[in-house]
C-alpha cells in the first residue's frame, strides 16, 4: 500500500516536503523545501535527515520553501534524480547554488547587496536595480483554491491541507468538509496510508 508522509509544510506554510512511498516501494519526495520564518521553524532545516534515500525528488516549482533543501539532500548522496519543469530548472539553477556570497539586508525600504552572487567558485556581479515587490507570486487564497477545486471532474477521494498556518488550514478544512469531502489537515511527520 502506498503512503504519504508530511515532513514539512504541515500546520505551517514553509518547508514543503511530502514523501510518497509507492506500493512497489519507490520513494518520491514531492518538494524539498526550506523552513523559513520563526527561528523554531528555521532550526528544522538543520535536523538530520532520517527519511533515507530517495528514488526521485519532484519539484512543484522553484520557490525556496519548495526547493531550498535539495542541495543538502544531494550533498549527502540521497537523491537519485530530481524532476521538474524546464522553467523550474532554470530558476532553481539561479536560486539553489551557494548563496553565501549574497548578503541581503532590508534597511527600511532599501535592500542592500553586499558582495556578489557566487556560483561554483565563480563570482557573478549583481548589476541590478533592486525593488521590493508586493503581491507577486503569492499563494492562492481560499476563494481561488475553491475555484480550482471546483474544476475537479468528481470530488477527490481525500484532500490533505498543507502549506498554511493552523487557523487558515482549519477554516479551509471546515469549508471543504461542508461539501461532504473527506478533508484532513496532517500534523508534522504524520504518515497516512493511501
Ligand atoms: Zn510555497
Amino acid at each position: 500500500m502506498a503512503s504519504l508522509t508530511f515532513l514539512g509544510a504541515a500546520q505551517t506554510v514553509t518547508g514543503s516536503r511530502h514523501l510518497l512511498t509507492t506500493a512497489s516501494g519507490n520513494r518520491v519526495l514531492i518538494d524539498a523545501g526550506l523552513f523559513q520564518g520563526r527561528k523554531e521553524l528555521r532550526l528544522r532545516n538543520w535536523a538530520p535527515w532520517t527519511s533515507g534515500k530517495l528514488d526521485a525528488v519532484v519539484l512543484t516549482h522553484a520557490h525556496i520553501d519548495h526547493t531550498g533543501f535539495l542541495p543538502r539532500l544531494c550533498a549527502q548522496g540521497l537523491v537519485r534524480r530530481a524532476l521538474c519543469t524546464e522553467g523550474t530548472r532554470d530558476l532553481a539553477w539561479l536560486l539553489l547554488p551557494d548563496s553565501g556570497f549574497l548578503d541581503v539586508r532590508v534597511d527600511g525600504k532599501r535592500i542592500l547587496f553586499s558582495g556578489d552572487l557566487g556560483r561554483y567558485g565563480t563570482s557573478v556581479p549583481v548589476r541590478a536595480k533592486v525593488v521590493q515587490m508586493t503581491g507577486f507570486s503569492a499563494h492562492a487564497d481560499w476563494m481561488e483554491e475553491d475555484r480550482w477545486l471546483a474544476r475537479a471532474p468528481s470530488p477527490p477521494d481525500r484532500v490533505f491541507l498543507v502549506h498554511g498556518e493552523p487557523p487558515a488550514i482549519e477554516a479551509q478544512r471546515a469549508r471543504l468538509s461542508a461539501k461532504g469531502w473527506r478533508v484532513e489537515a496532517p500534523q508534522p511527520g504524520q504518515e497516512v496510508q493511501l
